[in-house]
C-alpha cells in the first residue's frame, strides 16, 4: 500500500502549517514502508489537537479520553497481540494527566509505539502552559506564566527504563518517518519525542528558535550505550536521532508465544558499569 492509501477521506481540521500534518504524513509513509495491513493496525490517542490523528488514518482507531491512551492501547495489545499498535498524542495529554501511565507501560514493556507531538502548549484549549512549556515563552493565557521548570521527556523515558528512545522534529519529514519506522519495528515499548511548534498560539520566533536548538546525534553515537544516551538527553541542545536502543541480548526471554514480550528489565545491564550521573 502507498502512504496515501492509509488516509481516510476525512480532512484534518488542524491549522494550516501545524506540525500535526507532518506527523500524519510521516506515519503513513512509515506504515507503507513496513507494509502494515490496515486490518492489523490500531491507532490510539487521548485528547488534544494531535490526538485527532486516528480519525485520519485507515486503521482500528480510538480517540479516547484525556491521558488514557496508553492503558487503552495496552488493552488492545492484550486482546490482539498481533496488532501493530501506535499511540499518538500531545505533551499535555501525555506528560500531564497521562504521565502516571508511562512508567508502568514501560516496565511492562508493552509492544507499542508511543509518539508524542510536543509543542510545549495546550493548543486545543487555546494556549495554556503544558509540562514542557519553555518558561521564557511569553503567553497570553495563564495567570502567572510558565514559572515551573519544564519536564525533559527523553530523560524521563530513559530513566523509566524505556528500551527505545528517539527524538525528531515534525518539520523534518524524512527523519520523522525514519524514527517512526524504527520505533514500530522495535519489539517492545518505543518512545518517539516529536518536537513541533503551535503556529497559532506561539509566536513565529518560537518555531525558529526551536529549529536553532536542534542538532543531529553524532554519527559515532552508540545507541546501545545507556550512559551516552543520558548525556545526550541532558544536553542543552535538542539532539535528534535514536538516542537509545536496548541491545537485544538484554531483553528477557519471552514468556509467552513467539512474537509476544514479557516484562522489560531495569536497570539496563550496561548502566551498572557506566557513570550515568556524574558527581
Ligand atoms: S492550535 Fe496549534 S497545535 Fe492545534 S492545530 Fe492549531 S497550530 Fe496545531
Amino acid at each position: 500500500m502507498k502512504a496515501k492509501d492509509y488516509r481516510t477521506t476525512l480532512e484534518p481540521v488542524w491549522c494550516t502549517g501545524c506540525g500535526d500534518f507532518g506527523m500524519l504524513k510521516a506515519l503513513t509513509q512509515a506504515l507503507s514502508d513496513l507494509e502494515v495491513p490496515v486490518e492489523k493496525l490500531a491507532v490510539v490517542s487521548g485528547i488534544g489537537c494531535s490526538s485527532r490523528l486516528p480519525g485520519y488514518i485507515r486503521s482500528y482507531a480510538f480517540n479516547s479520553v484525556h491521558g488514557r491512551a496508553l492503558p487503552i492501547a495496552t488493552g488492545v495489545k492484550l486482546a490482539r497481540p498481533e496488532m501493530t499498535t501506535v499511540v499518538v498524542g500531545g505533551d499535555g495529554d501525555g506528560f500531564s494527566i497521562g504521565l502516571g501511565h508511562i512508567p508502568h507501560c514501560v516496565r511492562r514493556d508493552v509492544d507499542l509505539t508511543y509518539a508524542v507531538l510536543d509543542n510545549g502548549i495546550y493548543g486545543l484549549t487555546k494556549g495554556q502552559a503544558s509540562p514542557t512549556t519553555d518558561p521564557d515563552l511569553k503567553r497570553e493565557l495563564g495567570l502567572a506564566g510558565a514559572t515551573e521548570r519544564p519536564l525533559n521527556p527523553v530523560l524521563m523515558l530513559l530513566g523509566s527504563g524505556c528500551g527505545f528512545v528517539a527524538r525528531t522534529h515534525a518539520g523534518n519529514l524524512p527523519h520523522l518517518r525514519a524514527m517512526l519506522r524504527a520505533a514500530i519495528e522495535y519489539p517492545g515499548f518505543a518512545f518517539v519525542h516529536v518536537l513541533a511548534a503551535c503556529i497559532t498560539y506561539q509566536p513565529n520566533s518560537y518555531a525558529e528558535s526551536l529549529w536553532k536548538r536542534c542538532s543531529m546525534v553524532p554519527d559515532d553515537h552508540d545507541p546501545t550505550s545507556f550512559g551516552k544516551a543520558i548525556e545526550l538527553a541532558r544536553a542543552e541542545r535538542f539532539m535528534l536521532g535514536v538516542l537509545y536502543r536496548r541491545p537485544p541480548e538484554e531483553k528477557p526471554a519471552t514468556a509467552g508465544p513467539e512474537g509476544e514480550h514479557s516484562a522489560g528489565i531495569w536497570p539496563p545491564v550496561a548502566a551498572a558499569s557506566e557513570s550515568v550521573f556524574p558527581v
